[in-house]
């Protein structure tokens, strides 16, 4: 039961190329959960899921693919996900991994594309920094609600697009070393981590269609990067006027890249100690 007819216009070989493509999802919330259900009806190939965690009754408002019967059983996300594709598409290939995406590199190193559904800074530079040592384009979603007055929240996000020989998302100025450092010294009273699944969803649909940009022959220009800010309380999605990165700085200073031989997760394992 393979008729991708209605997406077509993609082109003559899309289907096949998305059949052999092989793509890591870091991150089973709710972003992560949207970006593998799009993924399993768009017909990718190969899906590999990485979450340590399993479902909370409070993920319940947002987590595609869960139900209350999850909840009780303490389902982990990874499994929530892979039921969810292989319902949608039995054929694909699901490999899951129930640990932190440091300790599944396997799932990572040969993938075509990685995406990126993790909390705070840190974590995803860590992320991004493994995808371009494997030469992975690196598809990175998240949202923040701030109270920009008293009960006034402000609803944001972004989808950012990175490749292995364009910007990286610090050339961008998206990850700082001050952005890195107030996460860590905030640590402390992290509390809830506000998120809906209206504004998940939104992130997830530009994340993949980033995504099909990249790996179908349907957009003929191969962007070395997209910054899409999506701004929830006005509901409206605009190309980022923040890049720091100008043209001819084209070589990112941050990462050594794919000629640093070794294996970059040896470095992130002695950091986390796992
Ligand atoms: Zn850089």
């Amino acid at each position: 039961m393979k008729d991708f007819s209605r997406q077509s216009f993609l082109g003559s070989q899309a289907q096949e190329m998305l059949a052999r493509t092989r793509v890591a999802i870091a991150g089973l919330g709710g972003g992560g959960s949207h970006i593998a259900q799009q993924l399993a009806h768009v017909g990718v190939g190969e899906i590999r899921l990485i979450d340590p965690d399993a479902i909370e009754v409070s993920n319940l408002n947002r987590l595609v693919g869960a139900t209350e019967a999850d909840v009780d059983n303490c389902t982990p996300k990874v499994e929530i996900a892979r039921r969810m594709i292989l319902g949608i598409r039995p054929w694909i290939k699901v490999s899951a991994a129930q640990k932190k995406w440091q300790e599944a590199d396997y799932l990572i190193k040969d993938s075509h594309v990685v995406f990126g559904c993790l909390d705070g800074y840190q974590q995803r530079d860590y992320l991004e920094t493994a995808a371009r040592r494997y030469c992975i384009p690196y598809i990175d979603i998240g949202m923040d609600v701030t109270e920009v007055a008293r009960e006034t929240f402000a609803v944001a996000g972004q989808m950012i697009m990175t490749r292995p020989s364009g910007p990286c998302m610090r050339c961008l100025g998206f990850i700082t070393n001050e952005r890195v450092n107030a996460e860590e010294n905030r640590y402390g009273d992290a509390g809830a981590n506000p998120q809906v699944v209206w504004t998940n969803g939104t992130l997830a649909s530009l994340a993949v269609g980033a995504f099909i940009k990249l790996v179908t022959p349907w957009f003929g220009v191969k962007e070395p990067y997209s910054w899409l800010e999506l701004d929830g309380n006005a509901q409206t999605v605009t190309p980022s006027r923040q890049p720091k990165y100008m043209p001819q700085n084209a070589k990112c200073p941050h990462h050594s890249g794919p000629e640093d031989l070794g294996d970059p997760f040896f470095s992130l394992r002695t950091a986390f100690a796992v």
